[in-house]
């Protein structure tokens, strides 16, 4: 294994310097050379918030995020950012998403499930969720015995679900988008979708919590009907449209 990564790793550096020149060439007229270069060797990232979502890995989804300054939420760049917020929760069908999973470490959520998005879930336990802004979040667990185990995936996991334990009621206390303190007791799938976007406020991912033999590619039969064939899509549209599809048929 390990003579294999290392010839990859090898072959991976002459393609790249084969064509360095010629990508350098093809940009000459707009950028200094070592602009150019420092391009090539560190490519620059996008600024969030981001329209995709950022995936394991990325030290914004490990880091504790900061709490929301409650002066600045009724500005306009603070709006703006729910309503981005908003947008690709909406452009990727969640449950909820956290500010993190969109390259900002606040201490930001929105959450929100239709029945027609219960319908076409693959987890047991689901119901609807009021749509909610939660800026601050916290939450206090009102029965430590009383939790629910369930399939759990996370939109910055992609492609993967496992089974999470959760506690079945919680009592929030967040502010909403205008900045007024709210505080719900919380139950079911909705106290499941919160615990998970606090978590990510925290760095936490669900593969922490997970019960470790139960992780599963979405995508495990259609790996195995097409001998391999197959990609794994991290936009927005048709994400597990091909897990949902097996599961119905029973495959
Ligand atoms: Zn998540």
């Amino acid at each position: 294994m390990f003579i294999k990564l290392f010839s990859m790793t090898c072959v991976r550096k002459c393609y790249s310097m084969k064509y360095l020149p010629l990508i350098l060439r093809r940009h000459a007229a707009k950028k200094s050379y070592n602009q150019r270069y420092k391009d090539f060797i560190e490519p620059a990232f996008p600024k969030p918030p981001f329209n995709f979502i950022c995936q394991i890995g990325d030290p914004v989804l490990r880091q504790r995020c900061d709490s929301v300054d409650e002066s600045l939420i009724n500005t306009s760049g603070f709006q703006d950012l729910i309503a981005h917020l908003w947008k690709v929760h909406e452009a990727f069908s969640l449950a909820g998403l956290a500010a993190p999973q969109i390259g900002l470490p606040l201490q930001l959520v929105v959450i929100g499930f239709t029945e027609t998005q219960c319908k076409e879930s693959n987890a047991k336990f689901v119901s609807p969720v009021l749509r909610r802004v939660l800026i601050n979040p916290v939450y206090k667990v009102l029965d430590y015995k009383d939790k629910i185990t369930d399939s759990e995936g996370c939109a910055s996991v992609c492609g993967y679900s496992a089974q999470v334990s959760r506690y079945s009621h919680i009592q929030v206390e967040a502010l909403n988008e205008n900045g007024i303190k709210e505080s719900w007791k919380a139950s079911g799938f909705e106290a499941r979708t919160i615990q998970h976007e606090v978590d990510h406020l925290q760095g936490v991912v669900f593969v922490d919590k997970m019960e470790a033999k139960s992780l599963e590619c979405s995508y495990w039969q259609h790996v195995k009907l097409h001998e391999g064939k197959g990609y794994i899509e991290f936009g927005p549209g048709k994400r597990g449209f091909l897990a949902k599809l097996y599961r119905k048929l029973g495959l």
